[in-house]
């Protein structure tokens, strides 16, 4: 090859005009190339042995003298085969070719090459231009673009300090993109990305986040005489032998190894597997791990994965070996294959949206850094800072995405205040058959101290089943009317809407509105209700607005409400979905929030003019979780069931026990008793369900309970079939109500002493606690049966955890751990972000995120600042799949 000398002399007669924009480009390239580290992965779509080809074919179609035909045939005979260059040998010829190109480039040799952003000259006057660093190599432009540099020395310093050092990823990731398709990654052809695309790995950067789901930890090395049987464990050893082994024929051939090392040497087996006879050859040395065991008195392994040492970097063995689900006939070796690819091409080109003194004050490990780290680990300490670095990451964005609707749901918005006031608050209090529970007076209390200011609230109210969330919401619908506005509460399905329409009424002495209602006036059920001295006119009106009226009863009641003369309503998602005009709405109350996503929370924030919101569950939310998914709401929580109250028991009974429970059904019943009897989960289908339930219910009512009444309710029933189901429940006509889940919420018969759940293991624990709470709400001591045929290992740690406690939160706790907060949820339900890598458990890494977030929210609530930029795009792209669902 010629030296720089040579290639400098024969360019002496300069560079004619017209070829003058493709040097300045081949030296861009080149002097990317020197920035990152001569890695061959500057150039997009390949590498630079094809970038030098294309070139040297657009150069000399362009061609237009003799001048100009020297000079390239002279550059061009300098090309080499770079890729085939170890990393000394391409620093040599890339220096040389960048020093030949100075020399002979343009007439100010910086002048070409750079200008800075303002479009100013840089003199490039003592600077050695090899160093010089792009920050911006446009990628599919023509090649007269300029080039944007740092601005010179002393600036470019100071930028960098100042928080702007992601020059490289930023060359690097002009020329590659995260969003390139996988195909563009060395090795990964279109079967493979067929492959990919069926675990939903579309892009580069689908892949970087395709995350292991657990690792293998074979970063421990022995020598043979060293290895400890039963321990995952890598060795270095040398092939002495490789035999295929025909033991069991020719159809299922194995092979056979006997590798060495200085302390001894041992026995491989592979069983059914040919492929490493044919491929090892005697004298290799490889890289095992796996574990070893005796036989025979003698050690050996058998079927350990392995690497010919010397065939590039160790993957699958001999390190913390990550382990990935591998749906659609993907194997661990393709996909670890892909992911290392990627890596090495792509790793630089990732930016990190993170303001480097932002990293450095969390103790984050940076972007890049965090992507290796996940999939291939150096030891466990740098895992674990992958890990938060990018459980990080999702809480971060999680909770800058939550602020954002928080703010423009309040701070952005004017609300009326509604103040209770003492006298009619004591008044209420006084009219209660009951005394409120210490947490339920502190709920109250939030609610109405935020009712009373001009900020719309935006509160969760978590409480158990039967703490007493009803009659909270009824003093805040109380202080909404009594400020003379209307207040609605929504439950997630009939049954409970109608149950709360019927609780409601005593508590507020409401008056159902209607023909025969307001006429005639329902009896209040307390001696001096709370609102006789509220409304001076009338008694407050409430109606129940459900997807089963018949059109013209939901007109009349749409009219009214929309004239005002309703105060509360009361009523399914129909609601929000119709569109019902509020004449001054300044309440809405969400029941069992869990079925309501963010965007449903929304769309109800939509009605009236801006009305305070109060969301209820009654599935306890942890509270990482509560902050997490509900970042945008304050937390009340009622922590005490009402005095009294009994512990429901749970016993999980065997299958061989079922005649025994339905014995002590009939027992209970004789007593005057009543019993759910819910079946198992066949599908997330309410036809199959119903199906299900139909035969359940036949053979119950045929074969185990003919003297009883049996009565039946699934999701396939219209909603007056379901009520009238109900209310014969109720009222204590059936004895024994054979339901599938829909049975789960809120259901209020406090008769009803026995919940028996078929097929238990297949519920989440939350779920199972809700069953549970429809017993003991009464006086009875009351039960939970729980059976299962055939529970899996997860099955039956629920199952266990639920006989063994009674708390709710407990419960949610363990059944996130168990199941994840994606299937605890449904990102469809909650509206928000599928968390790959945070654990809901992660509270110190929560809190540090919601701190950041909250600062970063102070600093620049629209993220408008260009340092920002990145974080808004990460954050809309995290957001965007979650919205996109419930749209
Ligand atoms: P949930 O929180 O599950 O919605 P409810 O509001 O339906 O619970 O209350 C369950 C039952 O407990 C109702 O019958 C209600 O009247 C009663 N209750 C509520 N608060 C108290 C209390 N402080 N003392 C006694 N009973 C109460
Ligand atoms: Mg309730």
């Amino acid at each position: 090859m010629a030296d720089a000398n040579m290639i400098g002399c024969k360019m002496t007669e300069g560079i004619p005009q017209h070829l003058r924009p493709f040097v300045d480009e081949l030296k861009r390239v080149l002097l990317l190339e020197q920035e990152c580290g001569y890695i061959d992965g500057v150039v997009y779509e390949g590498c630079l042995n094809d970038y030098l080809a294309v070139w040297s074919e657009r150069a000399s179609a362009l061609v237009k003298d003799a001048a100009g035909a020297r000079v390239l045939s002279s550059l061009r005979r300098e090309f080499v085969d770079y890729t085939s260059l170890d990393l000394g040998a391409r620093e040599k010829w890339v220096g040389r070719m960048l020093r030949a190109l100075e020399k002979t480039g343009s007439d100010s040799p910086a002048s070409a090459r750079i200008r800075t952003p303002a479009g100013g000259l840089d003199s490039g006057e003592g600077r050695n231009g090899g160093t010089m660093k792009l920050n911006c190599a446009p990628r599919g432009k023509g090649p007269n673009d300029r080039v944007d540099a740092d601005p010179p020395s002393r600036a470019g310093e100071e930028a960098r300090g100042l928080g702007k050092p992601h020059t490289k990823a930023a060359a690097v990731s002009k020329l590659r993109s995260l969003d390139d398709p996988v195909t563009y990654v060395p090795g990964v052809g279109s079967s493979l990305a067929t492959k990919l695309g069926k675990v939903d790995v579309h892009t580069v950067r689908d892949l970087l986040y395709y995350f292991p789901f657990r690792y293998v930890d074979g970063s421990q090395f022995r020598r043979i005489a060293e290895l400890r049987v039963g321990e995952i464990q890598s060795l270095q050893v040398e092939v002495w032998q490789v035999r295929t082994d025909r033991r069991w024929g020719r159809q299922h051939a194995g092979s056979e190894a006997i590798v060495g090392d200085d302390s001894g040497n041992m026995r491989i087996l592979w069983f059914n597997n040919p492929y490493p006879a044919k491929t090892l050859k005697t004298g290799q040395r490889i890289v095992i791990t796996g574990k070893v065991d005796v036989f025979g008195g003698q050690r050996q392994m058998v079927g350990p994965d392995y690497q010919v040492l010397g065939h590039g970097e160790l993957v699958h063995v001999g390190r913390i070996i990550p382990i990935y689900h591998c749906g659609g006939g993907l194997s661990e070796f393709e996909v670890r294959r892909a992911v290392k690819a990627a890596l090495n091409l792509y790793a630089r080109a990732v930016e990190d949206p993170l303001p480097p003194r932002l990293l450095r004050d969390a103790l984050l490990m940076d972007l890049p850094d965090a992507l290796c780290q996940i999939h291939f680990p150096d030891d466990q300490g740098r895992l674990a800072k992958a890990r938060r670095r990018l459980a990080f990451d999702e809480l971060f964005y999680i909770q800058l995405g939550v602020m954002q609707k928080r703010r423009e749901w309040r701070e952005d918005q004017q609300g009326v205040p509604m103040p209770l006031g003492r006298e009619r608050l004591a008044a209420f209090l006084d009219s209660l058959p009951f005394v409120l529970t210490a947490s339920q007076h502190r709920a109250l209390e939030e609610i109405l101290a935020d009712m009373a200011t001009n900020q719309p609230m935006t509160r969760l109210l978590q409480g158990e089943v039967g703490s007493g969330k009803t009659v909270v919401a009824a003093a805040a619908l109380l202080a909404a009317v009594a400020n003379g506005y209307q207040g609605v509460l929504m439950a997630p399905t009939e049954i409970l809407a109608e149950q709360h329409f019927r609780s409601l009424q005593p508590l507020l002495g409401a008056t159902q509105w209607g023909a025969a209602g307001l006429a005639a006036g329902t009896q209040p059920l307390f001696a001096e209700p709370a609102t006789a001295r509220l409304m001076s006119d009338r008694p407050i009106a409430i109606c129940l607005l459900t997807g089963s009226l018949r059109k013209g009863e939901r007109e009349a009641l749409r009219r009214a409400i929309s004239k005002g003369e309703i105060d509360v309503v009361v009523g399914t998602h129909a609601i929000i979905q119709e569109g019902v005009e509020f004449a001054r709405l300044g309440l809405s109350i969400v029941d069992e929030q869990h079925r309501f996503g963010v965007m449903q929370r929304s769309a109800l924030r939509q009605k009236g003019f801006n009305p305070h919101l109060l969301v209820m569950t009654a599935t306890p939310i942890p509270r990482t979780l509560a902050l997490t998914m509900y970042g945008d709401l304050d937390l009340s929580a009622i922590t005490e069931l009402p005095p009294g109250r009994r512990a429901v028991r749970t016993y999980w009974l065997k299958p061989t026990q079922r005649r025994r429970a339905y014995d002590f059904i009939r027992k209970q019943v004789a007593e005057g008793r009543q019993a759910f009897i819910v079946c198992p989960l066949v599908e997330e289908s309410d036809k199959v369900e119903a199906k299900a339930a139909t035969a359940e219910f036949e053979r119950l009512s045929r074969e185990v309970f003919p003297d009883l009444s049996v009565g039946l309710l699934h999701g396939r029933m219209t909603g007056a079939e379901k009520d009238a189901v109900m209310a014969r429940f109720r009222d204590d006509e059936l004895d024994v109500l054979v339901s599938t889940a829909v049975i789960e919420v809120g259901i209020d018969v406090p008769n009803a002493s026995v919940m028996l759940v078929e097929g238990a293991d297949r519920f989440g624990l939350s779920q199972l606690h809700q069953f549970r709470g429809r017993v003991g709400r009464g006086a009875h001591e009351s039960y939970c049966l729980l059976l299962s045929d055939s529970p899996s290992d997860d099955g039956k740690a629920r199952l266990a955890i639920l006989e063994q406690t009674n708390d709710g939160f407990k419960l949610a706790e363990e059944d996130l751990r168990l199941r994840g907060p994606g299937e605890f949820f449904g990102t469809r339900q909650s509206g928000l972000p599928d968390l790959r890598m945070a654990r809901l458990s992660d509270i110190e890494i929560l809190e540090q995120a919601r701190e950041l977030a909250s600062i970063l929210f102070k600093v620049d609530p629209f993220l408008e600042q260009p340092q920002h930029r990145l974080i808004r795009e990460r954050m809309r792209r995290f957001w965007q799949g979650a919205t996109e669902e419930l749209s």
